[in-house]
């Protein structure tokens, strides 16, 4: 099984006040997604699960209702309105997903983040997979996302992606997890700030990237250093990942279809 996750830095034009889908990717990357899905002499069809993030859809109102900051009881009735807001939003940018890669012919099914996973302090503590495993075993293609969900300790938080990816990854024991985002997988130092940044190709430990403090946390999830976080918990757990860069036309394809692509790997440390 492989669990493909697409950055919302990539699907959404991630810097715009007003969520915004980027088509031109959203729709590159499902045609790529389809190529190797159909791929009769590759197993993805025997189980593919997809995850995105959030990026304009997401991140502007948590960060407007302060989403997993602690509150008042007289604040309850307007964080449940920001809580709804984004639940309603990551609905509609799923929606684009899901209509972008049934297009492409791949039979896919939304689940609803919010709907099925309970979280404390910020972490998943209560995760139904039940219909996702009866789905998979159905033949159909999950689309799960990072959403706003119920946090028995500070009433609700934002659950990223990436750590549903490690979650799902973990539990369903999957064979390969894949994260596209928006460079090519990760820097000594922030590529984006530093022109110098160099690609680390294989990553186990959090030393390994020798610049920590200019990854700085681009959003309310942990940018580039919550997913290293999230993926080597995941390579604890047994299940190894690679980030490559789903900006550059062809390389999620290669990448699904076995190929090597330029990247890093999240690995055990041996
Ligand atoms: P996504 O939305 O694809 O999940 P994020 O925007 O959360 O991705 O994280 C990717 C971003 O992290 C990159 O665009 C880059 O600006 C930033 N970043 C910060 N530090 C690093 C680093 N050391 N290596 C790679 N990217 C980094």
């Amino acid at each position: 099984m492989i669990i493909l996750k697409i950055g919302g830095s990539i699907i959404t034009n991630k810097d715009s006040i007003e969520p915004e889908v980027d088509y031109d990717n959203l729709n590159r990357i499902s045609g790529e997604i389809a190529e190797a899905y159909n791929n009769e002499s590759l197993d993805i069809a025997d189980g593919l699960i997809i995850v995105h993030g959030a990026g304009s859809f997401g991140h502007p109102p948590a960060k407007k209702y302060k989403i997993g900051e602690p509150f008042t009881n007289e604040e309850y009735p307007l964080k449940r309105k920001g809580f709804s807001e984004i639940v309603l939003s990551m609905k509609k940018l799923n929606l684009c997903v899901c209509e972008s890669l049934l297009k492409q012919g791949i039979p896919v099914v939304p689940i609803q983040t919010s709907a099925v996973v309970k979280a404390y302090d910020k972490r998943i503590n209560d995760f139904d997979l039940k219909m996702i495993k009866t789905y998979l075993k159905e033949g159909y293609v999950p689309v799960l996302y990072g959403d706003v969900v119920i946090d028995d300790k500070l009433k609700m938080s934002i659950l990223s992606g990436d750590q549903i990816i490690e979650y799902v990854a973990s539990f369903l024991a999957s064979d390969r997890v894949v994260l596209g985002t928006d460079v090519d997988g990760v820097y000594d130092k922030n590529p984006k700030i530093h022109e110098d940044a160099k690609l680390i190709e294989k990553v186990s430990s959090l030393d390994d990237i020798t610049q920590l403090e200019s990854t700085v946390n681009v959003d309310v999830t942990g940018g580039m250093i919550g997913k290293v976080k999230e993926l080597l918990t995941l390579a604890d757990n047994g299940v190894d990942s690679e980030i490559i860069n789903a900006n550059k036309p062809g390389i999620i394809s290669k990448c699904l279809q076995g190929e090597k692509v330029k990247g890093t790997k999240i690995t055990k440390k041996q």
